[in-house]
């Protein structure tokens, strides 16, 4: 039987929804609007393309957003002269700096420059180490948008034998930080584990964040596990999409043969859809949450700088 599609644009839309719904409200008692700074360096389409959807989303919300988008001739000591300016600003509640950096800026002083208040990225060791410790923090946006999806379907995490395919900082230790902390068996994957698929196989609730297209395979997973694919990779093979897609290849097809690309996981789509009891199509799943998670972050971020927490 084919997995059942957990699709998240509805639960996306709700969230965004209820997080202009708060801003309004804001706005109206305490004449505050949240701001959010998006800053780029250099010219990465596909980060234009993350940055271009952040400042929609705010823009559908009610956050005031702003984007810097720098050359990719900055230095790491200008990088770090406009954190420190937004920093400073208080009509700003969130910074954002889309990852990865050109190679002529270092990342972790830009990230630790940012103010972990303001970290709405969760990027920051402040906001890493409170989410080991179980203490209120900033949570990638990722892997705290897949919680609300797994919850929104009420997917079983108590008890459940979980693994997370990937211990990148932005998806797979945050994640199993987060599955620890609902009181799943957590086991985390990575380029060195052995026999890969007897691990994943075990697993009740398989995440997967690698960046390896359709890698894992029916056989990595247990009948009727939930899978999350995280993966986002673009194919421009037309032989390469009907092996992944093997029937249903046909629209993925069309969508190739217009935009020279089409949006695949990390997760084997055709051999997932005849194993799993539920995945998350891509795109269509984990990559909207991101951003409506974004949304919620920054509202949170607001209120707390500006003590409208209750
Ligand atoms: P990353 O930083 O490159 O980390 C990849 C992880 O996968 C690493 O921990 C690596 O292990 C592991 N890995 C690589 N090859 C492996 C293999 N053959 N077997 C087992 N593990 C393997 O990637 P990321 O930033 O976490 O992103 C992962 C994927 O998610 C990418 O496709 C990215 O585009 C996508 N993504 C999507 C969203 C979204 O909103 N949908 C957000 C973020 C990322 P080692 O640590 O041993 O190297």
């Amino acid at each position: 039987m084919a997995a059942e599609s957990l699709k998240a644009g509805p639960l996306a839309e709700r969230i965004k929804q209820e997080v202009k719904t708060e801003i309004e409200e804001m706005v109206r008692t305490h004449d505050v609007r949240p701001g959010l700074a998006a800053v780029r360096v250099g010219d990465d389409p596909a980060s234009a393309v993350y940055v271009g959807n952040k400042i929609k989303a705010s823009e559908e919300v009610g956050i005031r957003s702003e984007h810097h988008a720098l050359p990719e001739s900055t230095t790491t000591a200008e990088l770090l002269a406009l954190i420190a300016s937004l920093n400073s600003r208080d009509d700003v509640d969130g910074i954002l700096t889309q990852l990865p950096l050109p190679p002529g800026v270092e990342e972790r002083p830009i990230i630790e420059a940012i103010d972990p208040a303001k970290d709405v990225d969760g990027f920051h060791p402040v906001n890493v180490g409170n989410l080991g410790l179980g203490r209120p923090a900033f949570v990638p946006c990722t892997p705290a948008g897949i919680i609300e999806l797994l919850e929104h379907n009420e997917v079983e995490i108590r008890g459940a034998r979980a693994c997370v395919v990937g211990r990148s900082q932005i998806v797979g230790r945050p994640m199993a930080q987060l599955l620890l902390q609902r009181d799943a068996t957590v086991t985390i994957c990575h380029s060195r584990t052995r026999d890969l698929a007897s691990v994943t196989r075990e697993a009740d609730l398989l995440i997967v964040a690698i960046g390896r297209t359709g890698m894992i395979r029916g056989e990595h997973i247990k009948p009727g596990a939930t899978v999350i694919d995280v993966g986002m990779n673009k194919v421009t093979d037309a032989d390469q999409v009907r092996e992944l897609f093997g029937p249903e290849a046909g629209k993925r097809l069309d969508v190739l043969s217009k935009r020279g690309y089409t949006l695949v996981g990390d997760v084997h789509p055709a051999e997932a859809a005849e194993v799993a009891g539920r995945l998350t199509p891509v795109p269509g799943g984990v990559g909207l949450l991101t951003v409506a998670m974004l949304m919620k972050n920054t509202l949170r971020a607001a209120k707390l700088r500006r003590k409208l927490l209750a």
